[in-house]
């Protein structure tokens, strides 16, 4: 740190993302990245609309944003388009926390959002995830602070019925509730289609997941107008053209060809119950996801050795040094091929852990 670095960042410990090695030498099962590269045609508008690099890209996404909406069922006022969903969550914790609506998520989740309460000098608390790891949605009724809940849930891939995420809107009427549905795609249900009953409520998903485009970073919000105003103010008050022209147009050709996207994703939830039947033939505990990803244990091997020898055998999954976690690895759901590598190798090191 220089003497210069401000005092109000001083506490501040960043996001720690997964490992990106440089090279391909690992199965790389650790960041929730799709297996699949994008189709043709979002290649093909990436690269022609490199031609215009000149220009500034437009900072309301128009056909883009109103592309989301139609693929929605929601107005156009209705949608932020931002870079990446941590763009749209960040804003979403500097427009709608501060010391009188505090923050609040569930005390695993997403690693992201004590680090934005912190940056942002919000206050927030955690909420104990119950003992079989879904959220704890009594505790989350009536809270009266600005709600976070990531549906699935990350590590875990567990999700909550959207019953719940209405009866948790519905009683915290003077505050936003966030739903993060970065792994909405793979078989849960999108909270979408309550915003327009619930103003209070901002859905984010992102083109990162299924849509295969986490390098192009490209996310959007969902909620009532008044809302989406507030992040366009903040928007617009950092960096309006804050998503380049390649992937704007990245964003059309992917939701031009939705029915490539959506059958990426009915494979990885096939090639997850193949891992899953797989994993418990082993004895392992699997969560029961509806993500791209399992979180998963064992009793024959803990969480940190099992890390770290499926790396040294060149596959990469995600270990969590936190306490209620640390004997579990979460394993993104990769191609089959990839899926089969991973089985191989975690028979071997059983079979030398003996
Ligand atoms: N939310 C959750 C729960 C995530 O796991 C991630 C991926 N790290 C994100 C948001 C951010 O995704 P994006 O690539 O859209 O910024």
């Amino acid at each position: 740190m220089s003497r210069f670095f401000s005092d109000k960042y001083a506490a501040l410990t960043p996001y720690t993302p997964g490992e990106q090695p440089k090279d391909m030498r690992y199965v790389k099962l650790n960041t929730n990245e799709s297996p699949f590269p994008p189709c043709e045609a979002v290649i093909k508008a990436a690269a022609e609309s490199a031609g215009l690099l000149q220009l500034y890209p437009d900072p309301d996404c128009t056909p883009l944003a109103k592309a989301i909406a139609k693929r929605y069922g929601v107005g156009y006022e209705n949608v932020i388009v931002n870079n990446g969903s941590d763009e749209t969550l960040n804003f979403a914790f500097m427009a709608f926390c501060d010391k009188d609506h505090p923050a609040v998520f569930p005390d695993i989740t997403y690693g992201f959002y004590p680090v934005f309460a912190m940056l942002n000098g919000v206050p927030y608390t955690e909420i104990p995830l119950k003992d079989d790891f879904t959220v704890d949605v009594d505790a989350f009724c009536g809270v009266n602070k600005t709600v976070f809940i990531a549906n699935p849930n990350a590590p875990t891939g567990v999700a909550l019925p959207l019953c719940a995420i209405a009866r948790i809107a519905e009683s915290n009427p003077d505050n936003v509730v966030v739903i993060d549905e970065a792994y909405v795609d793979f078989g849960a249900d999108s909270a979408v289609k309550l915003t327009e009953k619930y103003g209070n409520l901002l859905v984010v998903q992102t083109f990162s997941k299924s849509r295969s485009m986490a390098g192009a970073r490209l996310g959007y919000g969902i909620g009532s107008a008044g809302l989406v105003a507030d992040l366009q103010t903040v928007k617009y008050s950092t960096n309006p053209y804050n998503i380049n022209r390649m992937t704007i147009a990245a964003g059309l050709a992917s939701l031009e060809n939705d029915g490539f996207s959506m059958a990426n994703c009915r494979m990885i939830e096939e090639n997850r119950a193949f891992t899953v039947r797989e994993l418990k033939k082993l004895g392992f505990t699997v969560l029961p996801s509806l993500a791209n990803f399992i979180f998963i244990r064992s009793d024959r091997i803990d969480g940190k050795s099992l890390y770290l020898r499926m790396k040294e055998k060149g596959v990469l999954i995600r270990h969590f040094d936190k306490e209620r976690i640390c004997d579990f690895n979460r394993v993104s759901i990769g191609s089959r091929e990839q899926m089969e590598v991973f089985l191989d190798t975690l028979r071997t090191i059983l079979e030398e852990t003996v």
